[in-house]
């Protein structure tokens, strides 16, 4: 660290000059995290200072994250009921699910010295870190045709050990929502938990069935789904990090509890101590801010950009990996790690896949435009002549 310190001015511009080299959202075609809502951003940055690890001192900032909570819980069908917690991402609210996954079969007295989660081949990576801290054996499942987790072979898969069964609504690679309407029913009654990784469909999928899309029902409404992830700060709008844990249960989220060193401290009920107060603030701000008819209207947009885009790429020859089923665009592409190398060193970002061969995957989320779209398809073009 410096001895004496510099101008506010002087440390504004360093940033500023480290941060330009950031790309620009109107470039990036692989995130699932966008700008967030200048609401919330205002908001989180007037709630820099909050903690919700401390909820003696901001008890404010706590009673709105109970209220994010049940909007969420309302959003994901279960109004009124159930338990949760605002968390860092969807790797903290997976990591807990399992714990909680884990920690129920302890009660019930079903925990055996090999506990197994039944997942998907597609299932996230964040839950390799989970298993590897929690002791947790993935059993895997090959996707079907359709990249879904088929039921059928769930229902074979549960065993003696299975603590819990994984299902993805919105898989990172292709966005493919699993049948949790038919795997549900196949776990209920057999004491194993039933979690619903939406991380990034949450945010969409309410809100295309509204508008009529055809997807699986994946929520509480679901009988046999216990627990449900899903990150405000990717197609929320929120602020990074705002993620979200809910339960079924009332008490569930109240299974992962650690007590703190002081009198009158609740206990934690998540792995970090410190918890951004602002990411919850934001989160409320854009959810009462835009309500069901403004995500529903940011929906529809985000639909209609990806069947542009889908149209241009066929347009021009390509074929796609698989059918998008929500908003990410799967191409196949030969020479495509050259290509996406190519497309960033001109500024463009997308992404390809290490696992499906020669693809390049484009997310269409909050940012991308029409008319981004079509700047990108003749760079796409060119990169690919080159
Ligand atoms: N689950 C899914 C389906 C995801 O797509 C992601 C991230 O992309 C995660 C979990 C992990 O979320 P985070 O990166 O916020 O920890």
């Amino acid at each position: 660290m410096r001895t004496s310190g510099v101008p506010e001015t002087d440390v504004r511009r360093r940033i500023a000059t480290d941060m330009a080299d950031d790309v620009p959202w109107n470039r990036v075609l692989n995130s699932i995290c966008t700008e967030p809502h200048p609401l919330g951003v205002e908001m989180a940055a007037a709630a820099a200072h909050t903690n919700l690890g401390d909820v003696r001192i901001f008890r404010g900032t706590k009673r709105i994250e109970r209220k994010v909570v049940q909007l969420l819980l309302d959003l994901l069908g279960h109004p009124g009921g159930g338990s949760g917690s605002l968390v860092s991402g969807g790797t903290e609210a997976n990591l807990i699910a399992m714990l909680v996954a884990r920690e129920t079969a302890r009660a019930r007295g079903t925990l055996t010295d090999r506990p197994e989660v039944v997942v998907s081949s597609t299932v996230h990576f964040s839950f390799t870190k989970v298993f590897g801290l929690l002791g947790l054996t993935p059993v895997v499942v090959p996707v079907d045709d359709d990249l879904r987790l088929p039921a059928a072979e769930v229902a074979r898969r549960i065993g003696e050990h299975t603590v819990a069964v994984v299902a993805t609504a919105g898989s990172s690679e292709f966005g493919v929502v699993d049948a949790v309407d038919e795997i549900g029913p196949v776990v209920r009654g057999r004491n194993v938990h039933l979690h619903v990784d939406a991380a990034t469909g949450g945010f969409i999928i309410p809100f295309a069935r509204e508008l009529g899309h055809d997807l699986p029902q994946f929520d509480f409404s679901v009988d046999g789904v216990d627990s449900i992830t899903i990150d405000p700060h990717k197609y929320g709008l929120a602020n990074v990090p705002a993620g979200a844990i809910l339960f079924r249960g009332a008490q569930d989220a109240g299974r992962f509890a650690v007590d703190s060193f002081f009198v009158d401290t609740p206990v934690h009920n998540t792995l970090l101590g410190t918890r951004p107060g602002s990411a919850a603030i934001s989160t409320y701000a854009v959810l009462e801010h835009l309500g069901r008819d403004g995500f529903c209207s940011l929906t529809r947009t985000n639909f209609e950009v990806t069947a542009h885009l889908v149209a241009g790429l066929r347009a021009a020859g390509h074929e796609l990996a698989a059918e998008p089923q929500l908003n990410i665009v799967v191409v196949k592409m030969e020479h495509a790690v050259r290509i996406s190398q190519l497309l960033e060193s001109w500024g463009w970002i997308v992404s390809t896949s290490k696992r499906f061969g020669e693809t390049l995957r484009l997310v269409v989320t909050r940012h991308v435009t029409r008319e981004m779209v079509d700047e990108f398809l003749p760079v796409l073009e060119r990169a690919r002549r080159e």
